[in-house]
Order: structure tokens, then sequence, then C-alpha cells
């Protein structure tokens, strides 16, 4: 549905886009990720055709966002980081000014607008004024011009910032239930926000893309922890000299069991803990776990984060593979 394709954006010499490619599917929900600065805002904003990027193009449904944006952003639902609202009106005010600036006709725009009130649980704060309401619902509100036109794809930048811990999971939960009937792109730099909402992240650090892979699939390591009931003479040499196995590191667990950290070579994928566990039963060894060893999103994040200040080429430090 989105094709990013080696996108450029400078504001004088600060690169805020380098090199940017990646494709989403239609239906799925994808985070973008990105401490502050990453380039985010200025890839949302060229991605629903506000901004002109300086090289690379981005197409909707095969239409280039730059040369048909009336027609893509006709496809499109922005929330943008600050909403556009007007404290003064009300909120049903707000939404039928909305539904005439997008052209929706007369005989729908009832229809439209129920259904948006509707999935953002606006019902009962229709005659307030905006300017009335808590953020939570200002969000909900801002939300709600945003799939008023019944959009396909629905971009949010940052869309629970400034927001309270109940109003997070509130929000969090509104995306979810939109996500059913739209492609969702959000950008965030809360890490716990794209777990707890998708299936994919896209990290963009200084303006590059360093990672863009499936959770699971950024989590998983090629090492393996193994952990027996008792010690097993010669344990140690007898897992460093199975194929795919880069180092061993033995460790003494916290309830006391010996346990082994087996590092597997970057291509060892996901057949170094069947290996362990072949190599276990055939020396009688007391298996008590071997599970493969994950890291958590903040780990990967960090460990991109460092490796871009330390080698700065998008090649070097690449991780997954494109989703299509
Ligand atoms: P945040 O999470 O803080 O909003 P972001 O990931 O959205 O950050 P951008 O707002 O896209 O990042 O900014 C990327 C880089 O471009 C930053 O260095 C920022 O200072 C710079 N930048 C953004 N807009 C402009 C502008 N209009 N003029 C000059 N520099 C800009």
């Amino acid at each position: 549905m989105i094709d990013v394709s080696h996108l450029k954006k400078f504001y004088g010499p600060i690169r805020a886009l380098e090199d940017v490619s990646f494709h989403i599917d239609r239906g799925e929900i994808v985070g973008l990720l990105g401490p502050n600065g990453a380039g985010k805002t200025t890839f949302i904003k060229i991605l629903t055709g506000y901004l002109q990027p300086d090289e690379g193009r981005v197409t909707v449904d095969g239409l280039d966002v730059q040369s048909h944006t009336r027609t893509v952003q006709a496809e499109i639902g922005y929330l943008p980081e600050t909403a556009p609202l007007y404290p003064e009106l009300s909120v049903q005010a707000y939404l039928q000014m909305m539904a005439d600036l997008r052209r929706i006709p007369d005989d729908e725009q009832l229809q439209c607008i129920s259904e948006a009130v509707y999935a953002t649980g606006l019902e009962s704060h229709l005659t307030r004024l905006i300017g009335e309401l808590s953020k939570g619902f200002r969000q909900r509100v801002g939300l709600a011009q945003a799939i008023l036109h019944r959009p396909r794809l629905l971009i949010l930048d940052e869309p629970t910032v400034g927001l309270d811990p109940m109003q997070i999971v509130e929000i969090r939960g509104l995306i979810r239930r939109l996500a059913r009937q739209s492609t969702v792109l959000f950008s965030t730099h809360i890490l716990s926000e794209v777990e707890a909402l998708c299936d994919r992240a896209i990290i963009l650090i200084n303006g590059q893309v360093k990672a863009d892979a499936h959770l699971s699939e950024l989590a998983a390591t090629a090492n393996a922890v193994l952990i027996l009931e008792r010690e097993a003479a010669g344990a140690v040499d007898r897992l460093r000299h199975l194929g795919q196995v880069r180092a061993v590191d033995p460790f003494q667990g916290s309830d006391g069991y010996p346990g082994f950290r087996i590092f597997g070579e970057p291509n060892a994928g996901d057949g170094l803990t069947p290996a362990i566990y072949a190599v276990a039963r055939e020396q009688g060894w007391p298996v008590r776990e071997l599970r493969q060893d994950v890291r958590t999103l903040e780990t990967v994040f960090n460990e991109l984060a460092l490796a871009t200040e330390s080698a700065p080429t998008q090649e070097d430090t690449m991780v997954g593979e494109v989703v299509s």
C-alpha cells in the first residue's frame, strides 16, 4: 500500500532523512520508532503530502504523493503531532466543519460523523466545547476527524504524547480497534507503544532506517541458553565444537544450577537449539532448561543507537528484512 523509495530531505545542513526506503502492505499496523529528531515527523509530512522531499518518492496504492497529492490525501486519515482543533467549537460543530472541508457529500455526512463519534467513544461529549475537554478526549476528537472520511490508511504522529497513563491505554485500545478497518502507521519514541500496538517496527535513527522487521525477528538472537540440573564434565568443550557455535560462556544460575550461554554464528538461525538438545541427549546431560536467547526491543534499540554513534553508515547496522 505504501512504497517509500530512497527518500531524502535536508533542512539546510541538517540531514533529516537519508535514503529512506520501505514498503507497507494493506492491513498492517506499523510503528515508526525513533528518538527525538530522528526524522519521524519529517517523513510523515512527506507521506501525507505536506512537505516535498529533496529526493526519492512515496507512492500510496501506486499513486505518487507529490503528483497526486489531493487524491492520496483523500485516502489518508492524518493525526498530526498537534491536532488542528478549534477550542471554541463544540465537538459536533468541529466534526461538521471537517466533514465540509473533506467534501463529504451532505447526504453522507451524518452517517460518517456518527461512525467516527461511535468509533472514538465521543457520544456523550458531542455538545462540549473542545477547549473544555481533557487532553485524552481532545486526542479522541483528533482521531475522529482523521477517520471521518473512512480512510484506508491512518497515519498518526506521536498519538499518545502528553497523555496520562489511563488516557494512553484508552487511545491505544482505540488505535487497535481502528486498525481493523485501516492500515495504520504511527510514529512514536516510546518503545512500549510499539510492543503494545504492532507486529512490525521500523526504527529510524538520524534519518536512516536502522531496522525494519517483525518484533519477534528483532528480538531473536542466534544465541541459546542451556541450564543443567548438575555439572557435566566436558560440557563446554562439547558445546564449543558444535557446528555454528561461536563461543560458550558458562555461568552459575541464580538458583545455583550450572548454565551455558551459547553464542551462535549469525547464520545459525533456529538450528542451534535442536543441535544442543541432540548433543545433550547423546551425552546424557540432565537438561533443566534450553531456550533461544531473546532481546527486548529496548536492547535492540540501544544497540542500534550505539552503533549509529560509532559507525554511521546505514549498511553496517541494518537489522532485519523489509517485510513485504
Ligand atoms: P520529535 O520526536 O522530536 O518530533 P522527529 O523524529 O519527528 O522528532 P523531525 O521533527 O522530523 O524528527 O526532525 C528531524 C531533524 O530535522 C531534527 O534535527 C530537526 O531539528 C530538524 N528539523 C525539523 N524540521 C525542521 C525545520 N522546519 N527547519 C530546520 N530543521 C528542522
